[in-house]
């Protein structure tokens, strides 16, 4: 049975002239599987991964996940979570402290917090990384950071939108490898956005392309 279920799901922009940014797009995510969204500036991905996770109101269609409607349940509740391009990592918290904030929302134990920041730090190659400030990572560790902080909580989903635009051509097909390698031993069902063909490929198993709204 498929983890992500998405049902003719479209994104208007009200205004004084409405813009149909996603239109009635299906698609499905098996769990465990990692599929991305591939298409040019401005043919909806941003606006279709938002409507997916729940901070872009749909103006219809569902988004199921294991045959549950989770289309009216706010963001927080839906258990998925999300990495952006610029990571919006938290300036005045540490690399620990940032990994383990949705583990503090969630009023995880300090002890268990802990074990679970310095897993999480492993698992993205930053081991012993923990005390350090964000603000003195590169751009490849902060992406890194931002991975283990949306992992930590152990979403059952993660929409990652173009989590690799932001850097350097060099860094992006290493990280690329780095971001498959990481989401797969997490296990983590997930849905990433990129304009880059060739990062798609390396990303995902799957990929899905885009154009004006629409899947093509
Ligand atoms: P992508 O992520 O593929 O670049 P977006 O989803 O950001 O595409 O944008 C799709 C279309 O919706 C574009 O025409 C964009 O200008 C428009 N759009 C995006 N966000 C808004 C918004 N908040 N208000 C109005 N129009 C928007
Ligand atoms: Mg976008």
């Amino acid at each position: 049975m498929s983890g992500l279920e998405v049902d003719g799901l479209s994104v208007v922009y009200q205004g004084s002239d409405p813009v149909t940014a996603v239109d009635a797009v299906s698609l499905s995510v098996e769990r465990g599987e990692i599929v991305a969204l591939l298409g040019p500036s401005g043919c909806g991905k941003s606006s279709l991964l938002g409507a997916v996770v729940g901070t872009v109101p749909p103006a219809s269609g569902s988004v199921r996940w294991e045959g549950v409607d989770v289309t009216a349940t706010p963001v927080h509740r839906r258990g998925f979570g999300m990495v952006f391009q610029d990571g919006q990592l938290f300036p005045h918290r540490t690399v620990g402290r940032n990994v383990g904030f949705g583990l503090e929302m969630a009023r995880v134990s300090r002890d268990d917090r802990r074990a679970r920041v310095d897993e999480m730090l492993e698992l993205v190659g930053l081991s012993g990384y923990g005390a350090r400030p964000v603000t003195d990572l590169s751009g490849g560790q902060r992406q890194r950071v931002a991975l283990a902080r949306s992992l930590a909580p152990q979403p059952r989903l993660i929409a990652l939108d173009e989590p690799l635009s932001a850097l350097d051509a060099e860094l992006r097909g290493r990280l690329a490898e780095d971001v498959r390698e990481i989401l797969l031993a997490s296990g983590t069902t997930a849905l990433v956005v990129t304009h880059d063909p060739d990062e798609a490929g390396v990303m995902a198993s799957r990929v899905l392309r885009m154009r004006d709204g629409q899947l093509v």
